[in-house]
């Protein structure tokens, strides 16, 4: 809805430099600014410079780019905040949770009980099954 497009279009124009957003880091490669919808004080996000919809779409070079940016980020959360731990969370498509589809990762303060939770619903296949489904990714790279 109109909505959503004008949040695709504030996020773009961030990144472009169009449009104010509080910028913590930049390198030609990412920009680094506070999330407006933070899940606690320190919430950034590091989004691509280019624009590129997904982790699947970054060149070799903007992927290295982006983690080392995150890296950043994170040592200046624990050197801000001593939180009880960080964690990074990076969506691609909409059933991973992607709203923004212009790639970004998430990196944030985390404090025992601070509301986030997260379902993982673990299976466990046998060896054979892992074997199975490495064979076809191997063949995929
Ligand atoms: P995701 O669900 O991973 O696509 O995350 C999109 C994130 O972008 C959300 O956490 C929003 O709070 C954040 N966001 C959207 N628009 C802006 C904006 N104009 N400035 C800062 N953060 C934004």
């Amino acid at each position: 809805g109109p909505v959503t497009k004008a949040i695709q279009d504030a996020f773009f124009g961030i990144v472009r430099g169009e449009i104010p957003a509080t910028v913590v880091l930049q390198d030609e490669h990412a920009l680094v600014f506070m999330d407006i919808g933070s899940v606690n004080p320190g919430h950034m996000l590091v989004a691509a410079k280019p624009h590129v919809e997904n982790l699947q779409g970054m060149a070799a070079e903007l992927a290295g780019a982006m983690f080392r940016s995150a890296a950043r980020a994170a040592r200046a959360i624990e050197a801000v905040f001593r939180p009880a731990g960080i964690s990074v969370y990076q969506a691609n498509g909409a059933a991973a949770g992607q709203t923004v589809f212009h790639a970004h990762i998430h990196v944030l303060p985390r404090w025992e009980n601070d509301g986030l939770t997260f379902t993982w619903p673990v299976k466990h296949p046998s060896r054979e099954e892992l074997e199975r489904v490495a064979a076809q990714l191997r063949a995929a790279l």
